[in-house]
């Protein structure tokens, strides 16, 4: 009986266990689970602390009890695992407690990222990244009293907490070393629209401003100006959680390579034969670059983790990789970026009541998309760019056209973009 170990209960590691199990049904499959909750949807933890999703909501895959039973796993909860030997093939608890394993996955995640400096002014702050941040937030914002909130952070995440504390009647100030909002996402020309509506509607922002230090008072900017704040909420991304590479015995000659992940190939194997690694701590291919780098999103961690898991149980399985996206809706908006906006090319722009288009292409070749306006055409569109990239279709099917048609795109825009009619 083959002896598996997964560290760290998300939607990575939930997805292996899962994957796991599907092929080896007799596999012990030990599962350490350093929260006392099943795998938590992160995506959701703003509509919960709005108050929009009951507790159950942001747990997708059930209880832990029904977890356990229907994946027949071993799930020890609370506990954190401090030391891998890879060469032994055991790992060890905060408590001192041994486990050995044949095959091992690292799905640690990340988290959200605080700087030192933030730290000294000695104000408060809420994050966005736990279970537990989200109560808290929640609690915060139910007690009242907050008139004046200050989101760092002009990031997807940013804006979804914005969106919480403006629709509680809280004046909002989004603050952003960056010149405009979703720089890792959105071209400027779509993100100053975004911004312009969102003004509108009572958000206000300040771009290239850095921040010294969080104080009781509110937020110190690098030029000494303070902005006054009931609440700080802090949304300027996440750290790989790694920790434990360095707290790894691994087998001669093969150490775990980590940049700001754990770098991973197409299996999901590191560089230490033996170890996985999947989801938020760890770089997997960006289509786009060929490099690896972390693309921290949902979907990318549930296919790395099935992929890990297969390749752990034996069956080799390939994930070619993925490229950068967000499908983000906020205060009535939807914005899709879709690839690498960093990426050179000519600009084409598409218009049409409401729905904005703007593609950079390199030849014939899309770099990037940014979608305002509709939600339903992402799918389509990033199903076509990834299969471009792994080599598959380079045109647009019928169907695909049509329905891209029947969302009122133009039959021009949509030949641009891959179509053939
Ligand atoms: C507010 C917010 C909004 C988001 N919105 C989107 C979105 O719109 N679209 C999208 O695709 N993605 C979104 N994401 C990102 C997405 O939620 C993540 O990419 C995904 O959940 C990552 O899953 P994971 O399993 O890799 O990591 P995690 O969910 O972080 O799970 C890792 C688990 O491992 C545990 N762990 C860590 N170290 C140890 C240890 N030593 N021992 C035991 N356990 C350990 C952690 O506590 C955690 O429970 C959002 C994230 C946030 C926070």
């Amino acid at each position: 009986m083959k002896r598996y170990a997964i560290i760290g209960f998300g939607c990575a590691g939930f997805h292996a266990a899962k994957s796991i199990r599907q092929l080896d049904a007799e596999g012990r499959i030990t599962v350490f689970n350093d929260t006392g909750q099943p795998p938590f949807n992160p995506m959701l933890s703003t509509y919960y602390a709005s108050n929009k999703l009951e507790l159950d909501g942001v747990f997708p895959f059930g209880t832990l009890e029904e977890i356990q039973e229907q994946w027949s796993l071993d799930i020890h909860n609370n506990v954190q695992v401090d030391w891998v030997d890879a060469t032994s093939k055991a790992i060890t608890l905060q408590d001192g407690s041994k486990h050995s394993f044949d095959s091992i996955l690292i799905a640690t995640g990340a988290r959200a990222i605080v700087p030192p400096s933030f730290r000294k002014g000695g104000g408060d702050y809420f994050l966005m990244r736990t279970l537990a941040d989200a109560q808290r937030l929640r609690t915060k914002v139910e007690e009242g009293g907050i008139k004046r909130a200050t989101v760092v952070g002009g990031s997807m995440v940013g804006i979804k907490v914005a969106e919480l504390l403006h629709e509680n009647g809280i004046e909002t100030t989004i603050v952003d070393a960056a010149s405009y909002l979703f720089p890792l996402a959105a071209y400027e020309s779509v993100a100053k629209v975004i911004q312009q509506r969102l003004e509108k509607q009572g958000i206000k922002f300040l771009f290239g401003a850095q921040v010294s230090t969080i104080t009781k008072e509110g937020v110190v900017l690098g030029d000494g100006n303070l902005l006054e704040s009931d609440i700080v909420c802090l949304c300027i991304g996440t750290s790989a959680n790694v920790e434990l590479v360095a707290n790894t015995k691994v087998v001669e000659d093969s150490p775990v390579k980590v940049n700001r992940g754990i770098v991973v190939d197409m299996h999901m194997q590191t560089t230490c034969p033996g170890i996985y690694a999947a989801g938020d701590c760890c770089e997997g291919i960006n289509l786009q670059t060929g490099k690896t780098q972390i693309i921290g999103l949902w979907a990318n961690a549930a296919a790395q983790g099935s992929c890990a898991g297969r390749n752990m149980a034996g069956k080799t399985t390939v994930y070619y990789g993925n490229i950068l996206h967000n499908i983000t809706h906020f205060m009535g908006m939807d914005f899709i970026g879709l690839g690498d906006p960093t990426l050179p090319g000519e600009r084409h722009t598409f218009k049409k009541e409401g729905l904005i288009i703007e593609a950079v292409l390199e030849g014939d070749r899309i770099n990037s998309i940014n979608i305002f306006g509709n939600y339903k055409i992402s799918g389509i569109l990033k199903n076509h760019l990834t299969k471009l990239l792994i080599g598959g279709e380079r045109k647009l099917s019928i169907a695909q056209q049509g329905l891209l048609a029947n969302q009122g795109l133009s039959w021009e825009f949509i030949k641009l973009i891959g179509g053939e009619i």
